[in-house]
């Protein structure tokens, strides 16, 4: 399931009312930011620019009282390593990484990056740190440029054109007649799925951040497309602390690590090679696969 889901709820709402232009995407944005039940310490300091060195401490979490989807969890990731999760459908692979960017507040034990516990740092500057890419990209009614900059008011031309070069969205936008002043959506241009996907990573390299959660989609683009956006994800997770949140095992292998979240939460973990040769929950998940393949 999709935690974003929520924010992304947020959004729909408003999509109706939402005018062209920057401005309006600012404000906009200051909507879908709207987030009553987390809120800064009030003595929360500015996060500046992070490492990316993660560690859950003990940590519980329950959507509802009583219900506790993670229990004691207890994990490291090294700043720059990629991280992927796989298990059940169900087992908490994206509630795991939606605690990090503070879609929820952890209700037993805690969360910090650099050491620092994510709820002493205020929530726009860890967010500033994190970026997302999720399998239902959100684009606005709005230029190619817009969307690249994603209401970043300080991008210069110059960086989101090498985002988009770095993204392979480059010879697409100059063959149309409008180049990056295209409007794209509803009343604009459509793109694919994967041009979709590819704005998302163009994004991010335009972000810049030191985390990544990529939310791989679960299926839709053909395997030509898949293999090309894989290459253009795996290049943007190069220097980042990137979570993983897997469904397809394909695309994990070349992972530093996997973690295999079940109900009891994580059960194994290792790299491909280990997990296959160890013979648990992880190399039976990758036979199933593969005899359907
Ligand atoms: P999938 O592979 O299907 O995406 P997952 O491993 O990512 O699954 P989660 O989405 O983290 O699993 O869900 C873990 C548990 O939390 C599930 O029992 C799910 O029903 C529940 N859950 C997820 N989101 C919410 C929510 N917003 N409110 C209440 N319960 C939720």
């Amino acid at each position: 399931s999709n935690i974003f889901f929520r924010p992304i709820e947020k959004i729909n709402s408003v999509i109706e009312s939402y005018p062209k232009g920057i401005a309006g995407f600012k404000r906009y944005v200051e909507i879908i930011d709207m987030e009553p039940d987390i809120q800064d310490a009030k003595d929360a300091v500015e996060a500046h620019s992070l490492k990316g060195e993660i560690r859950f401490e003990n940590v519980s979490f329950g959507y509802e009282q009583n219900r506790d989807v993670l229990k004691g969890v207890d994990l490291a990731v090294r700043a720059g390593e990629t991280v992927a999760f796989v298990g059940p459908s169900g087992a908490g692979k994206t509630t795991i990484c939606s605690l990090l960017p503070r879609f929820y507040d952890v209700t037993g034990g805690r969360i910090t990056v650099d050491g620092k516990d994510i709820r002493s740092l205020t929530l726009k500057s860890l967010r500033r740190n994190i970026g997302i890419v999720q399998q239902d990209v959100f684009l606005f009614s709005g230029s190619i440029r817009e969307n690249i900059a994603y209401g970043d008011l300080k991008a210069t031309d110059e960086q989101i054109w090498e985002a988009a070069r770095r993204a392979s969205l480059e010879a697409m936008i100059q063959q149309l007649p409008e180049g990056m002043d295209t409007i794209i959506g509803e009343r604009g241009v459509k793109l694919s799925g994967g041009q979709k996907q590819r704005m998302a990573i163009a994004r991010m390299f335009l972000k810049n951040p030191p985390i990544l959660i990529l939310d791989e989609a679960t299926s839709a683009l053909d395997t030509e497309t898949e293999a090309a956006i894989q290459q253009s994800l795996a290049e943007l997770s190069v220097g980042r602390t990137t979570l993983v949140i897997a469904h397809r095992l394909a695309t994990i292998k070349n992972a530093d690590r996997i973690i295999v979240v079940d109900e009891s939460g994580i059960a194994e973990q290792g790299n491909h090679r280990d997990l296959i040769e160890s013979g648990g929950i992880y190399s039976r998940l990758h036979q199933a696969q593969y005899q359907h393949a």
